[in-house]
């Protein structure tokens, strides 16, 4: 069957003789449609012809208006300008928080050709409100609602001057061009062009309808619909407002009303999902099904897009997505907050400290990363890693990194204080840095974003050097705004067989195959309200957009996309799971079934059961699985950062999670909290417990129960030196204040634990001891690493202690002699035994340099290895090494290590969800996975 775009191109080409064709004029609703009506045209002449004008409605009007759009940052400056002249006392931080609501309904208020605003604004007036509510005269209103009354008045104002200083410059917003051209015929009229054709459109706004009323009454537009009979000659909604166009007959003789609806056959698929890891599992049998197809699949919840990335390569199909991503989307937007939050944070403070959470959010960005190994080599990016990881420090000044040789000037700019005009310079720094790496791995719509940033901080640099005065708080709520609101159109390959769209890219556009995902009562027709400050009366009376005009425009959508397709995947969920709360099936899946199968036998439904065929690599039954194109990254991993006790961990319990930890090194989002989490809470423990062993460390003074005492006694001065530190954080209240004390608490338990069990006086050897060992496992050196929380000497031999502030029980630890010591290791649950085994293993191997480093000759024999859990610090939990020979915990450990080295070194092996959802409960990537 013809695609619309190809039998409009026909008629139009059809309808004129070929070297006419470029006296005419084309409008479509979108680039995308033009893309596709261009390569239509194209086909229908083997020789060459001039084209017409073949342009989308957007681009032909500002064309014709000859007016430069501005950009929101410069609307919201041109507003703020205003408004601060008649309102003195607004802040920008406040304004912030509602002008993109404004400017929203000034686009509309001109889209619709509101004839006189002002009286839109005066209908929201006092003395209008008093007489709609027929209150009495005398009636007084809060002084909350005065003040939002009032805020009508200067609004009025605003648009007025706006509008004016606008016009002057030749410069416009979206909806103020409209109607510019709209009310403007003449600029119209074009010697040039002998005939338009609007190709496509549906639900015009006032001023387009009048534009095209102008050059159908001057007898030189022809509108070629997309219609059919099924909405066309009923009441439903689809037909709601091209109906009305037909009927009036404004715009000139009705073309293309067809009756696929009636006369197709179709294949209607409707599938109900309990959730959505199923949907995701559907979509890849789906798409193997429809591979020789044009297929769609639609995604109405842009939220779908990064589950639906993971699956869609495993297909092996070449895809397009059209969709416009927010610059939030960028990992550039989590620097851009980072930095901001510095130059905040600094802004009251002298000390210029960050904290080490957002020192690791810094260094683990993925895009600073590169930037800042680029800066001072990789080599050097590690050995900073791993002395921030051994300093367990909580803040850092810059002073630090000089102090250990690694200063580097990307990092310093984190440690500046100054004003929002310092703070852009700090970010185009790093942006300059961005665009000066030379053949880079960074996606090409990481570029496409930081060119966007790039060209707004200059506009809002601009603007600064003007005078404005924007201070930080200021300037970060402008860039939340351009972070959560700019859209920056994501489009790759156009023609490709595989498009992944959302529901508005498909105007025009047919395919042989429509798959809707998350096709439920709320997604289409959406329940998402455009904010706005008018209510529905005010709409309705001065003619502004309904909510209720969305869902017209969002059935005419989905019926036209259903005329020329055979097969049609309809997936919705059903509620089942209980995180998902109550969802229903879309009322248009209703219509399909109830009126359009009535109306069309042909259209056959069915309800197929869900049979997932897994992919071949996907053996696990996952949801999720990576398959290894390369195994480049992952040797990379094992040679250069190598494994330790939590990776291994890592990899038992979920290898996707450890893939996306570890190879991909996807970090979770945290916000900079004023609560501490369990990860400061035990860096609090940890950095207590480090500053009151250092000096006995240093010494090497040994420590007899009278030192432990003391230490006791000292925990609620460190605290508060620890507590000065944080400044971030208010220790004096709130749950903070319960994790202090609890801090004190189990610290304190603790020491009475070591004095309790004191048995002769004892050194510290070492505190966050490093230890790594190389070893040569399948052709890979791989690095294996730990780091020994403290090494204590004692009468009887070396005490190996590894912290807990988590609760760990004597089970953790039993083995049984009768199972293989290898396959407890292997097990994903015996994680802190395997850590103190790695300890052991890695002592072992170091066993030379500690003994010349420590003056003292190691007997493995006599090492025990211990673990203080702070939740339970009754127990006495240790590994019971006697139960197994050296060789055998060495050969355990050595098999424990090819097993998982050479599985990742294998590309028939994928990482694939693990099937153990308890695994699930905890992880940063439950969203993603939705395991939730
Ligand atoms: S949520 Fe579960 S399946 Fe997903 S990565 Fe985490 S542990 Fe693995």
């Amino acid at each position: 069957m013809q695609s619309f775009l190809e039998l409009a191109a026909k008629s139009i080409f059809e309808s004129h003789n070929k070297n006419d064709l470029q006296n005419l004029q084309v409008i479509l609703p979108s680039r995308r449609a033009v893309f596709f009506f261009k390569k239509a045209l194209s086909e229908l002449s083997e020789s060459p012809f001039f084209a017409p004008k073949i342009e989308s409605i957007d681009d032909f009007i500002l064309r014709t208006a000859d007016f430069t759009t501005l950009d929101n940052v410069d609307l919201y400056f041109e507003i703020y300008g205003i408004l601060s002249k008649i309102d003195p006392s607004q802040s920008f931080e406040k304004f912030m928080s509602w002008v993109p609501t404004l400017l929203k309904d000034f686009e509309n208020i001109d889209f619709s050709l509101v004839e006189n605003p002002h009286l839109l604004f005066k209908y929201m007036s006092e003395a209008d409100a008093l007489s709609r509510w027929e209150l009495d005269n005398d009636y007084v209103f809060t002084p909350n609602a005065q003040s939002y009354f009032s805020f009508f008045d200067r609004i009025s104002e605003v648009y007025e001057k706006l509008n004016e200083k606008l016009l002057k410059d030749k410069k416009c917003y979206r909806g103020m061009v409209y109607r510019k051209v709209a009310e403007n015929p003449d600029w119209l009229i074009s010697n040039e062009i002998k005939k338009y054709y609007f190709v496509g459109l549906n639900a015009l706004s006032k001023s387009e309808e009048k534009i095209i009323e102008t050059l159908e009454k001057a007898n030189m537009s022809e509108c070629i619909w997309d219609t059919d009979d099924f909405y066309m000659n009923s009441q439903n909604k689809a037909g709601k407002k091209l109906r009305g166009y037909k009927k009036s007959g404004k715009f000139g003789k009705w073309n293309f009303q067809n009756n696929h609806l009636k006369n197709s056959e179709k294949k209607v698929r409707i599938f109900e999902l309990n959730n959505d890891s199923l949907q995701s599992k559907l979509i890849y049998n789906l798409a193997q099904e429809a591979r020789n197809q044009r297929h769609v699949i639609v995604v109405l919840d842009e939220n779908q897009f990064l589950p639906l990335l993971l699956n869609i390569p495993a297909l092996q199909l070449p895809f397009n997505i059209s969709i416009g991503l927010p610059i939030s989307s960028s990992h550039f937007s989590e620097v851009l907050r980072l930095l901001i939050g510095c130059y905040q944070n600094h802004e009251h403070n002298d000390d210029l400290k960050i904290h080490n959470s957002v020192l690791s959010k810094i260094s683990d960005n993925q895009i600073f990363k590169s930037l800042i190994i680029n800066e001072i080599s990789l080599d050097k990016f590690e050995l900073l890693h791993t002395k921030i990881r051994a300093s367990k420090k909580l803040f850092y000044d810059y002073n630090w990194f000089i102090n250990q040789g690694l200063s580097c000037d990307l990092l310093q700019n984190f440690f500046r204080k100054g004003s929002a005009l310092d703070c852009i310079e700090s970010l185009e720094f790093i942006l300059g840095k961005f665009f000066d790496i030379q053949g880079s791995d960074f996606s090409d719509i990481e570029y496409v974003f930081a060119n966007v940033l790039k060209n707004k901080l200059n506009l809002i640099k601009e603007k600064l050097r003007l005078g404005i005065a924007l201070n930080l708080k200021s300037f970060s709520a402008l860039i939340e705004d351009l972070l959560k609101n700019e859209r920056v159109p994501f489009e790759g390959d156009s023609d490709t067989p595989l498009q992944i769209m959302s529901m508005l890219e498909t105007r025009c556009l047919d395919f042989e195959c429509v798959t809707i995902l998350s096709f439920n009562e709320g997604n289409l027709p959406s329940t998402k309200k455009t904010n706005s400050f008018f209510p529905f009366d005010a709409c309705k009376i001065f003619g502004l957009p309904l909510y209720s005009d969305q869902d017209a425009i969002m059935a005419y959508h989905f019926f036209r996309l259903m005329q020329r397709a055979q097969t049609l995947n309809f997936l919705y969920l059903n509620g089942a799971s209980e995180a998902l709360g109550n969802k229903e099936k879309s009322r248009f899946i209703r219509q399909v079934e109830e009126e359009l199968c009535i109306y069309n036998p042909k259209i056959k439904v069915s309800y197929p059961s869900i049979n997932i065929k897994h992919s071949e690599n996907n053996k696990s039954g996952s949801d999720i699985i990576v398959k290894k194109e390369s195994l480049l990254q992952i040797t990379d991993f094992l040679v250069n950062k190598g494994l330790s006790a939590s990776s291994i961990n890592d990899y038992l319990s979920c290898s996707l999670r450890f893939y996306w930890k570890y190879i991909l090194k996807i970090k979770n989002e945290d916000e900079l909290k004023s609560q501490i989490g369990t990860d400061v809470f035990g860096t609090i423990v940890h950095k207590v417990l480090e500053n009151l062993d250092k000096p006995y460390l240093d010494s090497k003074n040994p420590i007899d129960k009278e030192v432990l005492q003391n230490q006791k006694n000292e925990v609620e001065n460190q605290l508060s030196l620890i507590k000065n530190e944080h400044k971030s954080f208010d220790f004096d209240s709130g749950m903070n204040l319960i994790l202090i004390s609890v801090v004190k608490k189990i610290i304190e338990k603790y020491f009475h634990k070591r004095e309790s069990e004191f048995v002769g006086n004892f050194k510290i050897l070492g505190i966050e001891k490093e230890l790594t060992s190389i070893q040569a496992i399948s052709n890979v050196e791989l690095k294996l690493k730990g780091v020994i929380d403290k090494i204590e000497l004692h009468p009887f031999g070396l005490r190996i202690i590894d912290y807990k502030t988590g609760k760990v029980e004597l089970k953790d630890l039993h083995l049984d002699k009768e199972n293989d010591l290898a396959e407890t290791l292997l097990n994903s649950e015996k994680s802190k035994l395997r850590q103190l085994i790695i300890y052991y293993f890695l002592i072992f191997s170091n066993k030379t340099i500690m003994e010349k480093d420590f003056g003292l000759k190691i007997i493995l024999e006599d090492l025990q290895l211990v673990i203080y859990s702070f939740r339970n610090l009754g127990a006495d939990i240790s590994f019971n090494k006697n139960m197994f020979t050296h060789n055998e915990i060495i050969e355990a450990v050595n098999l424990l290590l090819t097993k998982i080295v050479s599985e990742l070194l294998t590309t028939e092996t994928c990482f694939v969800q693990t099937q153990d959802k308890n695994q699930c409960k905890y992880c940063d990537f439950i969203n993603v996975c939705q395991r939730n």
